[in-house]
């Protein structure tokens, strides 16, 4: 095995767990590189217990005290971008530019957290005479963060630095499918100075995440992953009476036009889909084409084919995914969906591992069959074309999709652009981008089945969730000057 077996961090040490263990296999190749625990509510409740203790130290420090922390880690995940790139690239598949551009967007994430102690200040004002209101944002207590494969340095990113910024603490699980880039961030956060039991790993699958829902001394809860799962969590956690903010899968329509720059739209929208073999919430996933936009899909079909498997187009993250994959286009091609590009079968000059899990880029055209585009998440480098009247009717069909992560529309015309962005039903509106993923300090968070909960689950949004609102009312001022309403 490439690296040591995963093992679950608490208080500040790796532990060794008896637990039933499973392989960690690398997409790239289908060898196994690792171990890792299935662990269980008794080893939730030792990391609980951890965080619980580490907890009145920690959220009794000043908010800039714990910040130098949060920049200290930052100058180490700095320091060690190539290395903890390659782990990404070695355990999710992805390319080694996407994996250093994914822990790019770590250091920007944990910058945002540097900077809570000048953002999340708290509010004072007079409200009558010689009396004085002030809030301010306490933490929760032991709060806890569940991860999808699909961005293993990322999405913790997204929660553990701002949840402990604001002086909570946490227990984390990262996916059971990449979980050894998860231990690099333990090992940082400790090099960093971070206090023994601020931050835990609890390993495993659903078992891990049922006791996160149920366990009495988790205030929060924030899941990244499937719809289907997402759901579950959001039900169980609040029904035990905690917060819980749910981020689900997606399918992003883009509307096109036929003004639309042809070169420009075309390689946008073909990163979108290839990129991380498409395995990204915010992969460009539909085409709604409106109108007769050809000579972009051309194009398309085209600067799509130059994501060779093995070269610019990383593998699939399991084998069950990449068959769940081709069942897809087998049965949209036996609706009578045309298929304009074909990733089942790639070129003999690709370089792709035989045993890795890859596909190559496909695009399914549905415009001149009767059958229906299925609504549900494909989540690979699989696009899809349908077509529209008009920019009224693309609307329309985009507001029919249960998601509502991304939403784009590619035109050179400002009026439809903002006509696009004004009734999409979606979170984060693109226009003339593929990927419009809104960078800090805008949060991220989509609408309907891509969340449940309220707030975003980045930048200022997040505050809110990771904090509940002190406000102290005092009066110390001499009788004779204060009114009645003092
Ligand atoms: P997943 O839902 O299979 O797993 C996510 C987490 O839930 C993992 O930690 C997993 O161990 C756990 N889990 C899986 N099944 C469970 C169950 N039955 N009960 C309890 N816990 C369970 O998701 P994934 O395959 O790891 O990630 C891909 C999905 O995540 C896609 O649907 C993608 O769209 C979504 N995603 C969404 C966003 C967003 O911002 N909305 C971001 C990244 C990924």
């Amino acid at each position: 095995m490439k690296y040591q077996e995963v093992k679950n961090f608490i208080n500040g040490e790796f532990s060794p767990c008896t637990n039933k263990r499973i392989d960690v296999d690398s997409p790239l190749t289908g060898e196994i590189i690792s171990t890792v625990p299935l662990s269980t509510y008794s080893d939730v409740d030792k990391a609980v217990i951890a965080a619980k203790n580490a907890f009145p130290a920690w959220s009794g420090m000043t908010s800039k005290m714990r910040s130098q922390i949060l920049y200290t880690y930052r100058q180490i995940v700095e320091q060690n971008v190539e290395s903890l790139a390659a782990i990404i690239h070695e355990e999710n598949g992805k390319t080694m530019d996407e994996a250093i551009a994914e822990v790019r967007k770590s250091i920007e994430l944990t910058e945002f957290a540097c900077s809570v102690p000048q953002i999340a200040t708290g509010e004072v004002l007079e409200v009558s005479v010689g009396v004085e209101c002030r809030s301010e944002f306490a933490p929760l207590g032991v709060v806890a963060s569940i991860n999808p494969f699909n961005f293993p340095h990322m999405v913790p990113h997204w929660t553990v630095p701002n949840a402990i910024a604001l002086g909570n603490c946490i227990v984390m699980k990262p996916s059971e499918l990449t979980p050894v880039t998860a231990m690099k961030m333990a090992e940082m956060l400790k090099q960093a100075g971070l206090p023994d039991g601020v931050f835990n790993i609890v390993n495993g699958a659903k078992e891990v995440v049922e006791a996160f829902c149920d366990h009495p001394d988790i205030k929060a809860v924030s899941f990244v992953g499937s719809t289907p799962v997402a759901q579950i969590v959001y039900r169980r956690a609040t029904s035990n009476l905690k917060r819980c903010l749910a981020l689900g899968g997606a399918k992003n329509h883009l509307i096109v036009l036929p003004d639309a720059n042809l070169e420009l739209s075309a390689s946008d929208i073909a990163a979108s889909m290839c990129g991380s073999a498409g395995q990204r919430c915010m992969a460009a996933s539909v085409m709604i084409a409106v109108g007769n936009v050809n000579p972009i899909i051309d194009r398309l079909c085209l600067e799509a084919s130059k994501f060779i498997p093995g070269v610019k187009m990383p593998p699939i993250i399991s084998r069950q995914s990449r068959e769940n994959l081709i069942k897809y286009i087998n049965d949209a091609e036996l609706k009578g969906a045309k298929l304009l590009v074909d990733g089942r079968k790639f070129g003999a000059d690709d370089t792709a591992d035989p045993n890795g899990y890859y596909l190559g880029p496909t695009i399914i055209d549905w415009r001149e069959t009767d059958a229906k585009m299925p609504e549900s998440e494909v989540f690979g480098p699989v696009f899809e074309i349908i077509s529209a009247k008009s920019v009224e009717e693309a609307l329309s069909i985009q507001h029919e999709s249960p998601f509502g992560n991304a939403a784009s529309a590619f035109t050179q015309n400002g009026a439809i652009a903002k006509m696009v962005a004004q009734n999409a039903s979606a979170g984060m509106i693109g226009i003339n981008i593929g990927v419009p993923v809104p960078r800090e300090p805008f949060s991220f968070g989509g609408w309907n089945a891509s969340k449940f909960g309220a707030g975003d689950i980045t930048g200022r949004s997040s505050l809110g969730f990771w904090s509940q609102l002190k406000k102290v009312t005092s009066k110390w001022a001499k009788q004779e000057i204060t009114d009645w309403m003092s």
